[in-house]
């Protein structure tokens, strides 16, 4: 009983439903594909997070580790941020490398899957970029900081330069503090990051309060909604991001209704905490891919045999906006 899990269409922003591998073409060529996904760290998933209606078969890793790797293969992304990864250097760091990808990743300092009995180690973000397309400029880990103070979040943060138009981009991959309650944490460490996005994007000496130098994309589980105050600090920043996947929408406005859907045993949780931030001035749009309907997500929700996550995978196709070309 393995429903097959259905594939999604890409939605071009004002065009709607488009078939990218069809659309060979110049501007296909220099589209940069995004991917951003908390995959279930397999020691909180099958120690922690009591998903009530996904047996714990389906979370067999032997099994999922595949599901995980052929949803990202199905869409090829040049950049893939992640999160929950606790088989990093078992797994996809030589998986992936095989295919062409190179990675960086930030272990949590106290991850919650250490307090998990077999745990295989603790979870963080990776950040992955495509090697064919493009070449690592810089990349740093950072742990983030409210009130001064380090947290128990972190971001890993990667310069590349695109081999096709020359063009640097930043790209920052972040899982805040999860649950309600720590509304405050979310937006001091969302601070945190804008502050070190800020300082990493922008060449010395140059100006505050305008446009960064090396245009962003920020991806991350934000463990927050969008009428949260981290979500505000973002889409209000100085360094002028849009959320990607508002694009999806028909007014171009709202961001999806979910990006996770699961129960547990307080009952079920369907929201939207996961985002694609990009620099709406140096970045447009190309294609979102359009979230599962509520059907084919199905009764039991998230994870399931089909899909291997409680959060969807979110995918952009972005390029840069042409006048922004040296
Ligand atoms: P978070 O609160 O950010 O959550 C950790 C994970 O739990 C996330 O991946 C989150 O998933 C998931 N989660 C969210 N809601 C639930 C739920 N209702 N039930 C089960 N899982 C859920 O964790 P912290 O980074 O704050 O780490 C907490 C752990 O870290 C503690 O267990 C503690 O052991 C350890 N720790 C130890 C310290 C020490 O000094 N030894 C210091 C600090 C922490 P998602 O993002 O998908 O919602
Ligand atoms: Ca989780």
């Amino acid at each position: 009983d393995r429903p097959p899990r259905l594939l999604r269409a890409f939605i071009c922003p004002g065009e709607g439903e488009v078939d990218r591998e069809e659309v060979d073409n110049d501007a296909t060529q220099r589209t940069i594909r995004v991917m951003q996904w908390n995959i279930l760290a397999q020691a909180l998933g099958e120690g922690m997070d009591s998903f009530v209606n996904c047996p714990l078969e389906a979370l067999n890793w032997a099994e999922r580790k595949y599901l995980i790797l052929e949803e990202i293969l199905t869409y090829r992304p040049h950049i893939l941020c992640l999160q929950e990864v606790d088989h990093y250097y078992d797994t996809f760091q030589p998986i992936l490398a095989s295919l062409g990808y190179r990675g960086n990743f930030c272990p949590k300092p106290w991850s919650p899957c250490l307090d998990v009995e077999g745990n295989n180690g603790p979870d963080g973000c990776a950040l992955f970029y495509d090697e064919a397309r493009l070449d690592l400029v810089d990349s740093v880990n950072v742990r983030l900081c409210a009130l001064l103070t380090p947290t128990n979040q972190v971001a890993v943060v990667t310069t590349l330069r695109c081999r096709v138009t020359g063009r640097r981009l930043c790209v920052a991959v972040t899982h805040l503090k999860a649950r309600s309650g720590w509304e405050c944490l979310r937006s001091a460490q969302g601070s945190d990051l804008l502050r070190n996005l800020a300082t990493l994007t922008q060449s010395p000496g140059g100006p505050i309060g305008v446009a960064p130098d090396t245009p962003l994309l920020v991806c991350g589980d934000f463990n927050a909604v969008p009428s949260e105050d981290v979500y505000q600090r973002f889409a209000s920043s100085p360094l002028i991001l849009d959320s990607a996947y508002k694009r999806l929408s028909r007014d171009g406005l709202s961001e999806p209704a979910y990006t996770t859907w699961k129960i547990r045993p307080t009952g079920e949780c369907c929201t939207t905490l996961d985002y694609i931030w990009y620099s709406r001035e140096a970045f447009s749009v190309d294609a979102v891919l359009d979230m599962p309907t509520e059907e084919q997500i199905g009764p039991n929700r998230l994870p399931s045999y089909s899909y291997p996550s409680d959060h969807l995978s979110l995918v952009c196709d972005f390029s840069f906006k042409k006048q922004q070309e040296e």
